[in-house]
């Protein structure tokens, strides 16, 4: 017997986005309901950010015993355990899952349907046999991996995001398609626990990044022995008797077969909108994902997207952003507008690829090449050094006046060591305060500061500064 719901609040994908606004808005006394079709925690739990970075946690661990004798330290030979790594993976996520689960929602006083939820008009959806009928509606829907469309793909069978990390099998060579981040993270991550790796890329590998920050990762991950073929052109895909993967590439008339045990495909993200029938409710959308303005709201403004549904940039901490605005929007309807300006993002290669704001290319397009580029080696740091992680680089971009617009670094804890730019671009601190902290020694943070301090280095330095010097030394 179909039921109906009544609700201030109805969110449609419990992940990252739909989890942080139904734990918000239930908490503020908003009568929330939230459907969730697969496992609570979306992609990011389940079959992304925690299970790539506990695998890449693993494969970092047998990586540093290679290279261990230069401390002096040595053991016995090296084994990676592709079955046991993946063992830890799955026990990271059964350690994160209660977070997320049912049982927390519901102890919140959140109404929580598991199943596939559509509209069933422009304010109203249905999931079974019950109707939610609510005042807004969230769609955090998420995305899926895209397959190109290479001849012999679908019949050949591959792995996604989503049956990767349920794999005990090592594969023997894996073949990845996409040289995004996500396949970068995987072919390192994969090379480093005892697997061949080829990664084929269309275009250029990691190329949302600037140049200058990805070749130096790039150079690292091809010298530990990952093959990436860029611009490589895919012409036939197929499954020999024996199991085995065969891609046939072209490039520049030059053919090519290679032979694979397993193929993943990382070519890119679709949104999950096919089950939601937005025409119903007059939501209009792309390929790309629902089309929505600074307030996330759509074309129907009872109703707004978030997270990787709405397109735009796919993380989860832009998924956790905008549940923010939209609780503000949806329940106190506060005009709160989206502000991309001070937004990071990590690739968790080793090194790891961290940017905040403008790269040097956007700002020159911006501010025309009077933008100044203050860069710092890892190889100058003392910490970097001693840990013998001295690949890297900082690089800041600001105005001549001293405005932060962006930062990039590659190496070790670009994530973390990103952290103060997003700060001070959020902050609109100028490039005077990174450069005049007192930052403890030694520390990676120091190539923040040396790399902000070298804003100054051409007056500190400069004829006019030294007559100064040499003036004042007359009085004593
Ligand atoms: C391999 C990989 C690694 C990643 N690593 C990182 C990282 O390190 N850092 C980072 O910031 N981001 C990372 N991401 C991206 C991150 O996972 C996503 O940006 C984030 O999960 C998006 O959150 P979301 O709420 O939009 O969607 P999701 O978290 O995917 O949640 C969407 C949920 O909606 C459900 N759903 C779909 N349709 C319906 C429907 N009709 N009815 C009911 N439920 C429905 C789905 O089952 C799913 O649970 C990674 C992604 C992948 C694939």
């Amino acid at each position: 017997m179909t039921q109906t719901l009544k609700a201030d609040l109805c969110v449609i994908g419990g992940g990252s986005g739909g989890l942080s606004v139904a734990a918000g808005a239930s908490q503020m006394g908003a009568k929330t309901v939230l459907i969730e079709g697969g496992k609570m925690g979306g992609d990011c739990l389940n079959y992304g950010c925690v299970p790539s970075k506990a695998l890449i946690a693993a494969a970092k661990k047998a990586h540093s015993l290679h290279d261990a004798e230069i401390f002096g330290v040595t053991g016995g030979p090296i084994v990676a355990d592709y079955g046991q790594a993946m063992d830890h993976v799955e026990e990271v996520i059964a350690g994160i899952a209660p977070h997320d689960s049912v049982e927390r929602f519901e102890s919140f006083g959140v109404e929580v349907i598991q199943g596939y939820g559509r509209f069933s008009g422009p304010r109203e959806v249905t999931v079974g046999d019950t109707i939610v009928q609510a005042r807004r509606f969230i769609i955090s829907t998420g995305s899926t991996a895209a397959a190109p469309p290479i001849p012999g793909l679908e019949e050949c069978g591959y792995l996604t995001n989503e049956t990767l990390f349920e794999n005990r099998e090592k594969p023997e060579h894996l073949i990845i398609i996409g040289g995004g981040p996500i396949g970068m993270e995987m072919a390192q991550a994969h090379n480093r626990l005892g697997c061949k790796v080829t990664v084929l890329e269309a275009f250029t590998a990691l190329a949302k990044d600037d140049p200058d920050l990805t070749s130096i990762a790039l150079k690292t991950i091809r010298a530990e022995g990952v093959d990436i073929r860029e611009g490589a052109g895919i012409t036939k895909i197929s499954r020999k008797a024996d199991g085995a993967i065969s891609v046939d590439l072209e490039n520049e008339g030059q053919g090519e077969t290679l032979v694979g045990s397993h193929l993943l495909v990382a070519a890119g993200r679709k949104p999950n909108l096919e089950k939601l029938d937005l025409e119903a409710a007059g939501v209009s959308y792309s390929k790309t994902g629902i089309d929505v303005d600074a307030r996330l709201r759509t074309s129907n403004k009872n109703i707004f997207a978030i997270g990787d549904a709405a397109g735009g940039f796919q993380f989860t901490h832009v998924a956790g952003y905008h549940a923010g605005i939209v609780i503000r929007n949806a329940l106190f309807r506060m005009p709160a507008k989206v502000n991309y300006e001070g937004l990071p993002w990590v690739t968790y290669t080793d090194p790891e690829i961290a940017n905040v704001g403008m790269t040097e290319a956007q700002a020159k397009e911006k501010y025309g090449e009077g933008v100044k580029v203050l860069t710092f080696p890892y190889a100058e740091n003392d910490r970097a050094r001693s840990e013998r992680k001295t690949e890297g680089l900082v690089k800041a971009i600001v105005t001549k006046k001293g405005k932060i617009l962006g930062a990039g670094i590659v190496g070790a804890q670009a994530g973390e060591l990103i952290q103060p730019w997003a700060l001070a671009i959020t902050g609109k601190l100028k490039i005077s305060t990174m450069a005049s902290y007192i930052s403890p020694y030694p520390t990676l943070g120091e190539i923040n500061k040396r790399a902000a301090g070298s804003f100054y280095t051409p007056q500190l330095f400069s004829p006019k500064t030294r007559k100064i010097v040499k003036f004042l030394s007359h009085f004593g």
